[in-house]
């Protein structure tokens, strides 16, 4: 029975790291017909938030990455963690160490001079208790393997190993009895019957010290797969610069959560030469042995030309619906009521096929039918004000008693009275549809005219022209 686990610490947003990190632990806990848990790492009591937790939940939900049973909360698990350093300290596989604190400076003082990394030199290891200066609170520390060697077979990464020298006695409980982050981890990861371990690659020296304590314990240390960490297009580690974006700010830059699923799949893994998967291809088609061992990079232009993409093969209401659950956020600033209302939300959805042919974002969606969010009178950008000059008003002033007159408003119907007017005026089409435009969807950039016309109705689209005429 395969179990794989998401631990993200609570310190900030689930940024896309993270993100992908869930969605490879989904992947394979899915594909092995197994489950995946989530263990919220709130250990740190200063950095974690009650926000950090529900974004991190929210976002999990919105890319549709569903766990499995109960969020596990790690501090909740304290009493827990103790009661495993208990049972270690009589087994005699950890021990209470009385340093002071001038010791440690000096030891770290000593290893700096001679130039070599800081290493606990195991003075408590072996003397007695009863020898402990007075007044010093004791940590307890695991009495790790000196001699020999600690090896991880990692999925990702392959063999990696460790000299056991070089590997100190790691602190477990700390002098005021709080459990270190160390152990805390491996106590969950047990009690939780993980069995693959997948997480970024920063934690692979974590792995060492944690399989130490899973063999003090005598427990099944679960496989692990350490994986590359994304990096920016331009190689260096991914930061706020590159597009380290919470999801949540993704979701409200219009991407859909299958496309960014899409992009983040390809973050390191790869199936051939295979781009576009949908979430069961995607399931079917997941292993470790395929995850890449260099960094992938963050690439914002393929993931808009996926998401432009998604967005021309999704059904129309649905993307009517997608709009809908980010306007809280993007409504507002445009001047769109929320909710959306049946009357706005029919048009969005009839003119959807002509709109969604070339967005890239739901955003470039929305925008691009501002002549149906728009609300009188309109705000015309600055092409269309241009053409909505003193002579573009006058020809829609002209224009306006022949379509006022007519008794039907089909787009052919409106077009036929359009083209009558411009050849018994002696005018081009264009010099009538042009500012026609303007007036209708303040750009100068549309569907076409007469659809839009069709699509605003006869009492919408004369009030837009009748604004500019005054
Ligand atoms: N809480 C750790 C983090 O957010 C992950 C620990 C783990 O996966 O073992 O980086």
């Amino acid at each position: 029975d395969v179990v794989t686990r998401f631990a993200p610490s609570p310190t900030g947003f689930l940024h896309i790291g993270g993100a992908r990190t869930a969605l490879f632990n989904w992947l394979y806990a899915r594909h092995h017909g197994g489950r995946m848990l989530l263990r919220i790492e709130d250990t740190d009591r200063e950095r974690s938030t009650k926000a950090a937790i529900d974004a991190i939940l929210e976002g999990l939900t919105w890319l549709g990455l569903d766990w499995d049973g109960d969020v596990v909360f790690q501090f909740a698990r304290a009493d827990r963690h103790r009661q495993v350093v208990e049972e270690l300290l009589a087994a005699g596989r950890a021990y209470r160490c009385y340093a002071t604190q001038e010791e440690l400076v000096q030891m770290r003082e000593q290893a700096r001079a001679e130039g070599r990394p800081l290493r606990y030199d195991g003075r408590w290891r072996d003397r007695d208790p009863s020898e402990a200066p007075a007044g010093v609170k004791p940590v307890i520390r695991l009495r790790a393997p000196t001699e020999g060697e600690t090896s991880v077979d990692d999925a990702v990464q392959g063999r990696v190993t460790w000299a056991n020298r070089d590997l100190d006695d790691l602190v477990l409980l700390r002098s005021d009895g709080t459990p270190t982050y160390m152990l805390a981890v491996v106590v969950d990861d047990h009690d939780m019957g993980v069995t693959q371990i997948i997480r970024g690659d920063d934690h692979l020296t974590n792995a060492a010290r944690q399989s130490q304590i899973f063999s003090a314990l005598g427990w099944d240390i679960p496989r692990m797969a350490h994986i590359p960490l994304i990096h920016g297009a331009d190689g260096a580690k991914l930061s706020k610069r590159h597009g380290a974006l919470g999801v949540e700010a993704y979701r409200d830059l219009g991407y859909l959560p299958a496309a960014l699923r899409n992009y983040l799949v390809r973050l390191g893994w790869s199936h051939g030469d295979q781009e576009v998967f949908s979430t069961e291809e995607m399931v079917a088609a997941f292993d470790l042995g395929a995850v890449g061992r260099s960094p992938a990079r963050f690439d914002f232009a393929k993931l808009a030309n996926l998401n432009g993409l998604y967005i021309r093969h999704a059904a129309d209401a649905d993307l009517v619906a997608a709009i809908e659950t980010i306007l809280p956020q993007v409504g507002p600033e445009r001047g769109i009521p929320v909710p959306m209302g049946d009357d706005l939300r029919d048009k969005l959805t009839l003119a959807m096929p002509g709109l969604k042919e070339r967005a890239k974002t739901l955003i470039e969606l929305l925008d691009s039918a501002y002549y149906l969010t728009a609300v009188r009178p309109l705000a015309p950008d600055d092409k269309a004000s241009a053409l909505l000059s003193e002579e573009g008003r006058a020809r829609i002033a002209a224009v306006l008693p022949a379509l006022e007159a007519l008794p039907d408003w089909s787009a052919a119907a409106t077009e036929g009275a359009v083209r009558q007017f411009a050849e018994a005026n002696g005018a081009k089409l264009g010099q009538i549809a042009q500012p026609l435009r303007a007036a209708l969807t303040g750009r100068t950039t549309s569907p076409p005219l007469f659809d839009v016309m069709a699509v605003l109705g006869r009492t919408e689209s004369l009030a837009r022209l009748g604004d500019q005429v005054g």
